[in-house]
């Protein structure tokens, strides 16, 4: 089968058209997850059964659907109605939702089918998915190595062809890193324009849903499902969502690019990675657009902020597993006890790593020195950025600073796998969109991202941009 075929956009076609049915999408995927899922583990859950059904449903009723029949792998952090969301904590033992979250509604109100529920860091806390409590994740490109996180089971789904669609969720990197390191396309949306209503929190003030796919229309199409305004949640913008799928084809000619000189320097980003990165630029150069060289000096401060400000939000929003209101329950004489005994039991290390240093940072005597810093730190970040968009309609820079590394190589340092968002993270301080896009293979065969950053709501500009690189990616 052609790859146009296996595109969202290619079978929701062909299900409109009646060409193809839901049902034979569904069971060629659930195939696909049969000969590999042993290996890969991108599911928590595989619903077979479901989306059988949804698809019989399908073929017998409408099939006018943006996204008719194709199968979406959900990553686990998103609420599913009666199904288990497990944010691959063993602290959400036997919880199920009772309602969908804002993106999954759309995406079924569009035809699509939820054919799983993914893998991811617990909490979505940390960039390799060895953080699950379920055991890793691995890269479809390679067992041996990681396919990056905390979405790394959405990104190694649609990488191993299990499902053309994923949702993610990117606090700081955790849908553009493991799109990277799996060699698809991951969008992080502008903060606000993708509904948190039935997303699990993690750090609410950087949380975005969006969308991985195999090519960049097909992430347009998704996004474009998810994006727009829901009252059920009060950070959501109250404006039109931008039209990308229309404006794919409409080139960089006359663009503003600046390559970002703090990321494409940045301490670790390995060679073969700066040089795609270049190659890139020189892509959009040759495409029409006008590249320099662009500083967005407080970036480099990104990562120090983030592991407070990030930490600081997760603590407080992660106060709620008590062992009363979800999930496991560990009994104990007293309610204090239960409590403790609950979370000591349900939480993974590198969850109580977060929540401890959130607890210290919101403390009253280290506030001001260490979260309020941080505040100022993200208001520095962000009118950087403003500066840089007046200059410039669109940054680039490297999205991981390597290619997939080894299972286990860097789950003892904390702080070396901190370091694999330095490129990320900025963005979601700042609030603003970016995408990775895959752009040729490292010294090692394995995939190589970069990444687009545009201003918030420029998600157009920047889909035009990813739309050329993947025409003329190496
Ligand atoms: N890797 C980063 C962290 O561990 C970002 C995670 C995310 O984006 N959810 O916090």
């Amino acid at each position: 089968m052609s790859s146009a075929e296996n595109t969202a956009r290619g079978i929701a076609a062909a299900v409109r058209a009646g060409e193809r049915s839901a049902v034979d999408v569904v069971e060629e995927h659930l195939a696909r997850i049969a000969g590999r899922e042993g290996e890969i583990h991108a599911f928590n859950e595989v619903l077979a059964d479901e989306a059988r059904a949804a698809a019989e449903a399908i073929d017998r009723g409408d099939r006018s659907g943006a996204l008719a029949g194709v199968p979406v792998a959900v990553k686990d952090n998103l609420c599913t109605r009666g199904i288990p969301t497990t944010c691959s904590s063993k602290i959400l033992e036997g919880w199920r939702p009772p309602y969908d979250a804002t993106v999954v509604s759309r995406l079924l109100a569009a035809g699509a089918i939820n054919i799983g529920k993914t893998n991811l860091d617990e909490f979505a806390m940390g960039s390799s998915t060895e953080n699950s409590a379920f055991g890793p994740t691995r890269n479809p490109h390679d067992t041996s190595r990681v396919p990056g996180g905390s979405s790394g089971g959405s990104a190694a789904a649609v990488a191993a062809g299990f499902a053309p669609l994923s949702l993610g969720s990117d606090t700081g990197g955790s849908i553009r890193q493991p799109a990277a390191l799996c060699g698809v396309v991951g969008v992080k949306p502008t903060y606000g324009l993708v509904s948190r209503y039935g997303l699990v929190a993690f750090a609410s003030s950087l949380d975005q849903v969006g969308p991985f796919a195999t090519t960049v229309a097909d992430a347009a199409l998704l996004l474009e499902v998810i994006a727009g305004h829901d009252p059920m949640d009060s950070t959501s913008i109250e404006r039109p969502a931008p039209s990308l799928v229309e404006v794919l084809e409409a080139g960089v000619d006359g663009l503003r690019v600046g390559v970002l000189r703090e990321m494409v320097d940045a301490e670790g980003i390995a060679p073969d990675v700066r040089r795609r990165t270049e190659e890139a630029a020189e892509a959009l150069a040759a495409a029409g657009a006008k590249v320099e060289e662009a500083s967005v000096p407080a970036a480099t401060l990104g990562l120090s902020a983030y592991y407070l400000i990030a930490p600081a939000e997760a603590s407080s929003n992660l106060a709620r597993y008590d062992g009363v209101r979800y999930g496991l329950r560990v009994d104990a004489p007293n309610t204090g006890l239960m409590n403790e005994a609950s979370r000591t039991a349900g939480f993974g290390a590198e969850v109580k790593r977060r929540i401890m240093l959130g607890t210290y940072a919101l403390s009253a005597g280290y506030y001001d020195a260490y979260y309020g810093k941080a505040q100022q730190v993200r208001t520095l970040i962000i009118r950087d950025f403003q500066a840089a968009y007046e200059q410039f309609d669109l940054l680039l820079s490297p999205t991981s600073p390597t290619t997939a590394f080894p299972l286990g190589a860097k789950v003892d340092d904390p702080l070396t796998m901190y370091l694999n968002d330095v490129c990320t993270i900025p963005t979601n301080l700042a609030g603003d969109p970016a995408m990775s896009v895959p752009f040729g293979a490292g010294d090692d065969g394995l995939p190589i991202g970069v990444q687009l950053l545009a201003p918030a709501l420029g998600e157009a500009t920047m889909f035009r941009a990813a739309a050329v690189l993947e025409g003329v990616a190496p």
